[in-house]
């Protein structure tokens, strides 16, 4: 980076943050993104707005325990962020996985920061989350679990100051336990405070689909934008089989594409005619099996160990949607040779610095996940809206607009790209865009 001011920034968050590699991975793509901005507006450096927005307003962790069905007891540390309130309540999802620590918890509200400006919705940045992993847990820890992390959680969160969502591991089992709990000890019917819910208690209709559908609506418009180009007729490979995969996976299909892989944490399977969608929904979603079983029940398919080797499969489009850091430079190399048109962020940072270097080097296409990714939180913000209007839009209603948000912060995150003299460049793109609103907000606010 040129500009001192970045550069003294970024010197100042790696000294305050030492030992929080994804932390620091995320501030460093921002502020690189942000050099083409801070000279044209000096009064980020004269108000300290961009010192400001690297530190958190807040940080909460505490302690979790809860009881096993032996009867031992277990200890968890829940955390949540609330990064920046400048546009909008805290808004970002609570994530249950053995990785989780400060590091990951606060890249990823970090980035909800800008993904959430780019949905043009009032909603400011924030995370959530926890080291309890669900796997292998009976549904009655899961609910322990999640009403002893709410009773800690509960004093920090509300409609007007902060609400949580879903992310790994928190899915509409556990935003239900986590409701009942809230509900409970406040005695409130807030159905504002949590998105994510089920429909029969203030959920939103397409929410569950959002995230996955919104890649697919961002990429269709990118690949007509700049390729002239759609999904009919092009193979994918979707990482991860989770939420955010099977329903990328899905429209995908719907839009003509034909999904040839997909992974967990143990391994992919490859299956040439297509991913038979009702057998792996029935897998993980009925079954919460692992994705091995897709091989045992479907003929032609292939199930292989070591989930990162699903990027050696020949394919034109690829989205990843599983977790942080999942491409690296190895990956990379596989992708560029195997000819792919581009790489489509459905996980949050699924793309290490080094391999997204390598990818936008060598011609692909490529969406971070905080422009591409941002369907989930922008349907969240639906959610909000129908449960202060106390109504519900139909599935078609909402679809509607999550495809015009998701076209939308194409438009803006590529015009933001060629007003910064880096035309395409996504990355400079989504930062820039999704930063001047923040800012100006900031500004407006005075120094708080
Ligand atoms: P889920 O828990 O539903 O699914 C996660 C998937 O990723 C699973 O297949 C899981 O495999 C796999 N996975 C998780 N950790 C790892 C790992 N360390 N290595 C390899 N595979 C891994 O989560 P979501 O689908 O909700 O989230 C996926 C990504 O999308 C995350 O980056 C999340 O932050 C992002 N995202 C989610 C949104 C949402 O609305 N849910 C919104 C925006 C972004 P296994 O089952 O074996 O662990």
């Amino acid at each position: 980076m040129k500009s001192a001011y970045l550069n003294k920034v970024l010197e100042t968050v790696k000294a305050r943050n030492p030992g929080e590699p994804e932390f620091l991975q995320a501030v460093t793509e921002v502020l690189e993104s942000l050099e083409c901005i801070v000279e044209k507006h000096p009064e980020y450096e004269a108000n300290g707005i961009i010192e400001r927005f690297v530190e958190p307003e807040r940080f909460v962790q505490f302690r979790v325990p809860w009881v096993d069905d032996s009867g031992k007891v277990q200890v968890n540390r829940g955390f949540r962020v609330q990064y920046n309130s400048a546009i909008g309540p805290y808004k970002g999802g609570l994530r249950f996985h053995p990785s989780v620590n400060a590091s990951v918890i606060k890249f990823l509200g970090f980035e909800q920061i800008l993904k959430n400006s780019l949905t043009t919705l009032p909603m400011g940045g924030g995370k959530g989350g926890s080291d309890f992993d669900p796997k292998g847990k009976s549904d009655a820890e899961v609910m322990r679990f999640c009403q002893s992390f709410m009773s800690e959680l509960y004093r920090n969160i509300g409609q007007f100051t902060d609400v949580p969502a879903g992310d790994i591991g928190v899915g509409g089992r556990e935003i239900g336990y986590l409701f009942g709990e809230y509900k409970k000890i406040t005695n409130r019917f807030d159905a504002g405070v949590l998105t994510g819910k089920g429909l029969s208690y203030g959920g939103s209709l397409a929410r569950t689909q959002a995230t996955g559908y919104g890649v697919c609506y961002f990429t269709q418009e990118y690949l007509k934008t700049v390729k002239n180009e759609s999904f009919a007729g092009k193979t994918c490979i979707v990482s991860g089989s989770g939420n955010v995969a099977q329903y990328a996976a899905e429209k995908a299909t719907q839009l003509g594409a034909k999904v040839v892989a997909m992974s967990d944490s143990n391994g992919y399977i490859y299956d040439p005619n297509g991913i038979n969608l009702p057998v792996l929904f029935d897998i993980k979603q009925r079954r919460r099996a692992r994705i091995s079983e897709y091989a045992k029940e479907v003929p032609g398919s292939e199930y292989h160990e070591n989930c990162r080797m699903i990027w050696s499969v020949k394919a034109d489009i690829c989205m990843p949607c599983a977790t942080q850091n999942e491409i690296d430079v190895k990956e990379a190399e596989m992708i560029i040779a195997n000819g792919a048109i581009g790489v489509f962020e459905g996980a949050n940072m699924p793309t290490s610095l080094a391999a997204t270097e390598m990818i936008r080097k060598a011609g692909l296409l490529f969406s971070p996940g905080k422009a591409s990714n941002a369907g989930g939180v922008a349907t969240s913000g639906l959610e909000m809206s129908q449960n202060s209007m106390r109504l519900s839009w139909t599935f078609e209603e909402v679809d509607a607009r999550l495809k015009g948000i998701m076209e939308g912060i194409f438009h803006n995150a590529y015009d933001a790209s060629v007003e910064c003299g880096a035309e395409g460049n996504m990355v400079v793109g989504a930062n820039v865009a999704g930063f001047l609103k923040v800012a100006d907000a900031m500004l407006a606010q005075g120094v708080v």
